[in-house]
């Protein structure tokens, strides 16, 4: 299939653009992030314009190269799946919140600072006890 054959909203274009926030940005290529950097090279859906941005591209994958995306797209659609199968599995789990038996790696002195530290108004010594004369 050359170019020509593929739809304008599966072409994709990759551009360098000044950037003037200098922070990390999501590479949208690997998952991966850029560096705080004056230039980005970013991605388009379809042409170069504002509305088409959808996001950053690392130095890395600009280094892998047009011939890569396809891997490095896949190798993190893989990544997020194994990890979407872990929140899964965590999901079917049962889960105990803050048992007695959770306290036993807490230091005595740990367990006397609980209340002074900041729990933005939630009980940090709420106990299954406690917890269910409140409903
Ligand atoms: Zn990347």
């Amino acid at each position: 299939m050359t170019t020509e054959n593929i739809p304008e909203e599966a072409r994709y274009t990759v551009a360098w653009t000044p950037n003037s926030a200098l922070v990390r940005w999501p590479c949208v290529v690997c998952g991966g992030e850029t560096d705080r950097q004056d230039i980005l090279a970013v991605a388009y859906a379809g042409s170069q314009s504002r509305e088409n941005e959808i996001g950053m591209v690392c130095d890395p994958c600009v280094d892998a190269g047009a011939a890569a995306v396809a891997a490095r797209l896949t190798q993190w659609a893989e990544r997020l799946e194994s990890q979407a199968a872990e929140v899964r599995r965590w999901a079917a789990a049962s889960w105990q919140f803050l048992t007695e038996e959770s306290w036993q790696f807490l230091t005595e002195e740990q367990k006397l600072d609980l209340p002074r530290w900041d729990w933005e108004g939630r009980d940090p010594l709420r106990r299954p006890s406690s917890a269910s004369r409140n409903s």
